[in-house]
């Protein structure tokens, strides 16, 4: 069945998702902290036991890291999937986690502060309700690159070349930001252990600069072996590629970002009608977002920036651009007329 990948339809992620307790004053704390660049250095961020923590500061530099930590304790629990949904129907996706995250200042702190407020952390990575978790900030940064990157090749698919170009421009020179510490880069397999107990990082999926130089090399001669100039020949095949590495890539990320999901079936019992039901449980918001970034995909109407306003709204037709009716005719009607003069160039 093709409709198991909408979760507007029958499939469901479930996950309950936590945000961050603050005691009395302490976001505020945190705030100017992170404002002032001005918090201790440490060697490591050892346990914060929660009846410990009232003397020691609330962000800190651990040695080895680029960017602050935070301490948080979790708080409540919410529904992601209710979330999302609310948000939708309210028309204000900055309530979403997935479109706030996208949307974010790249690099302010405070900024990764109030998403972690709205929506809780990336990852909750401490098990014991007891204890505080230090959120590295180099880390959330390094994700919001990763999911950046494969957001803006995804949305550059419709627009077309120059898009999916400029798409792979942003990656080019921000891939040492979308490195994550402990994983693998981008377009890459976990590192493995080949006989000699040597480790290699393999890619799964090249980027077109590391494609295109091995075929640069090869395309000339190609041609010249046909007595044809090679310069159309490396531009076709390069934009060709750029979409299909494209797609391959963000497909290589979809699924390992997700790897940890699970799939559970949920029996609806209607005596005689009867249904399984599939539910993804997954385990960190971080992994919520790229489920729900696939999840939307299947029935091609994912939220997308309005061409008009550059708001981010979600399509009622596969080929909307625009957010109201209004800004798509007349979006529409400037588009024609821009392509007719192309045409009659
Ligand atoms: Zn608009």
């Amino acid at each position: 069945m093709s409709k198991i990948a909408d979760f507007r339809e029958d499939s469901r992620y479930g996950l309950q998702w936590f945000r961050p307790a603050w005691q009395k004053g302490e976001l505020l704390k945190v705030k100017q902290l992170l404002r002032g660049q001005s918090f201790p250095t440490v060697d490591a961020a050892t346990p914060a036991y929660l009846d410990e923590i009232k003397d020691v500061a609330p962000v800190i530099r651990v040695n080895g890291h680029t960017r602050p930590s935070v301490r948080i304790v979790r708080g409540a629990s919410y529904s992601v999937e209710s979330l999302v949904t609310d948000a939708k129907r309210s028309k204000d996706l900055k309530d979403s986690p997935q479109v706030s995250f996208v949307t974010l200042q790249r690099d302010d702190d405070l900024s990764a502060l109030k998403f972690i407020d709205t929506f809780g952390p990336l990852f909750w990575p401490q098990k014991m309700l007891a204890v505080a978790d230090w959120i590295h900030l180099d880390d959330f940064w390094a994700r919001h690159a990763r999911f950046l990157a494969i957001s803006k090749l995804w949305r550059s698919l419709r627009d077309g070349e120059q898009a999916i170009q400029d798409a792979w421009k942003w990656i080019e020179e921000n891939l040492t930001a979308t490195r994550i510490a402990g994983e693998p880069d981008l377009g890459s397999d976990p590192t493995q252990t080949i006989g000699t107990g040597k480790r290699v990082n393999s890619i799964a999926v090249p980027m077109p600069w590391q494609a295109n130089k091995q075929m640069l090399k090869v395309l000339p001669s190609l041609a010249m072996a046909e007595g044809r100039f090679n310069d159309e020949v490396v531009r076709i095949s390069s934009s060709a590629m750029n979409r299909t590495l494209a797609i391959a890539l963000i497909q290589h990320e979809l699924t390992r970002q997700t790897e940890s999901a699970k799939t559970l079936w949920r029996i609806e019992d209607g005596v005689k009608n009867l249904r399984c039901i599939p539910e993804r449980r997954i385990e960190s918001l971080w992994s919520a977002m790229w489920e729900i970034f696939a999840a939307e995909a299947g029935s091609g109407l994912s939220w997308r920036f309005c061409k008009a306003c550059g708001k981010p709204f979600y399509p009622k037709r596969i080929d909307s651009d625009c957010c109201t009716t209004a800004e798509q005719s007349a979006w529409s009607k400037s588009n024609y007329a821009a392509r007719w003069a192309q045409k009659g160039r």
